[in-house]
């Protein structure tokens, strides 16, 4: 087994799994619960890891993760209503109040 991908964050690392999952490369997660509840970060001494269980699938799997890091990263929005820019960590639009919709 290899280490191929860390987060804080336990919602990006299970979207790295799907990632990967969808690409039929198995992997499992460790440190799953580390982070509690959503949005959480967790310590750095546990922070959620994604590891493949094959070593040849992991030059793949990291191709992979490098070219989804955007979609991974849990980025800013605009918002549907007003066009407005707003943060990540935000879960309505700052301006009008308009739900985050998703990717
Ligand atoms: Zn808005």
């Amino acid at each position: 087994m290899k280490l191929v991908y860390t987060h804080p964050s336990s919602i990006a690392v299970a979207q790295a799994r799907n990632a990967l999952e969808l690409a039929g490369i198995q992997c499992v997660l460790r440190n799953e619960y580390a982070a509690g509840a959503m949005g959480e970060l967790a310590p750095i001494d546990v922070w959620p890891e994604l590891w493949v269980l094959r070593d040849r699938d992991y030059e793949r799997a990291s191709l992979l993760l490098e070219q989804s890091r955007t979609e991974i990263r849990e980025a800013d929005w605009f918002c549907p209503g007003c066009g407005r820019h707003s943060p990540a960590t935000f879960e309505l639009c700052w301006h009008c109040a308009a739900e985050r919709t998703p990717l």
